[in-house]
C-alpha cells in the first residue's frame, strides 16, 4: 500500500491521482511505509545482544568442558 511521507498517511491505490501522486499534498508516495527508526535500532540492538550472549555461551563452554 502506498505511503505518503509528507502527510504521514497510508493511501489506497484508488485514492492516488491519475499520475500516481498523493491527492492531498501532490508529492510522490513511497511504495511501502518505511520502518520507524526505533525498529531498526531494536533489530541492531537485538543482534548485538544475541552476539554477546553467544560469545558468553562459547567462553562458558570453553571453561567448563
Ligand atoms: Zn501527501
Amino acid at each position: 500500500m502506498p505511503w505518503c511521507e509528507a502527510c504521514d498517511a497510508e493511501l489506497e491505490d484508488d485514492q492516488l491521482t491519475g499520475d500516481g501522486t498523493c491527492p492531498v499534498c501532490g508529492s510522490e508516495p513511497l511504495e511501502h511505509r518505511p520502518s520507524p527508526w526505533w525498529f531498526k535500532w531494536l533489530v541492531v540492538a537485538t543482534v548485538i545482544y544475541l552476539g554477546y550472549r553467544s560469545y558468553q555461551g562459547v567462553t562458558w563452554l570453553v571453561h567448563h568442558v
